[in-house]
């Protein structure tokens, strides 16, 4: 990524310890949707790396990556796909589950939002343990889609999560703001 834009807008992510649970150490992104520069040179940035994977559509991970996926997908001429958390989209859907810290959750898309065909770009705002993006990664590959990349403002390196997205993703298709 582009080194002093990265470095600029790690500026407006406000660390907070203890939340939402005591030992994480939360990134609050809201600073940064705050400001109009800093956001909208994301939103390039984010949307550059998903033309740059030759994504067809961009599908957006609920809730904070559906306030990034929506700009860059129309920043990059794209139509924007919502993966959501179970029971909030009309169906027929694709479910899947998949393993939290504490418990599991299911996210679910819409049949026929994805076809053979598409590269998809999944987009969020943080990357961490990657168990959700995976989800949504072997969810999508389940329609016949190609994955082409999975695009985050901030990962947290020391989780890993790229190295577990590369046992569904093949190679290294992780770009990180
Ligand atoms: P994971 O499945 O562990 O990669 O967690 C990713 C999801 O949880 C993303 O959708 C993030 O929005 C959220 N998340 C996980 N850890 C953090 C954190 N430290 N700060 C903010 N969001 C986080």
């Amino acid at each position: 990524a582009d080194i002093l834009l990265g470095r600029r807008l790690a500026g407006f992510i406000r660390d907070v310890p203890d939340y939402p649970r005591p030992g994480v150490q939360f990134k609050d992104i809201t600073p940064l949707l705050a400001d109009p520069d800093a956001f909208s040179s994301l939103v390039e940035l984010l949307a550059s790396m998903c033309v740059r994977r030759g994504a067809t559509r961009i599908a957006g991970l609920e809730a904070r990556g559906f306030l990034l996926a929506a700009p860059v997908a129309v920043r990059a001429g794209l139509g924007f796909v919502p993966v959501r958390k179970a029971g909030k989209l009309p169906g027929p859907v694709l479910a899947r589950g998949y393993e939290l810290e504490y418990g599991t959750a299911t996210i679910e898309i819409q049949q026929g939002a994805f076809g053979p065909g598409d590269r998809v770009v999944v987009v969020d705002d943080v990357l961490a343990t990657g168990g959700t993006a995976e989800a949504a990664v072997e969810l999508i590959r389940g329609t016949g889609a190609q994955v082409a990349g999975v695009a985050v403002l901030l990962e947290l390196g020391f989780l890993l999560g790229r190295d577990r997205l590369k046992r569904s993703l093949d190679g290294d298709r992780v770009d990180a703001a």
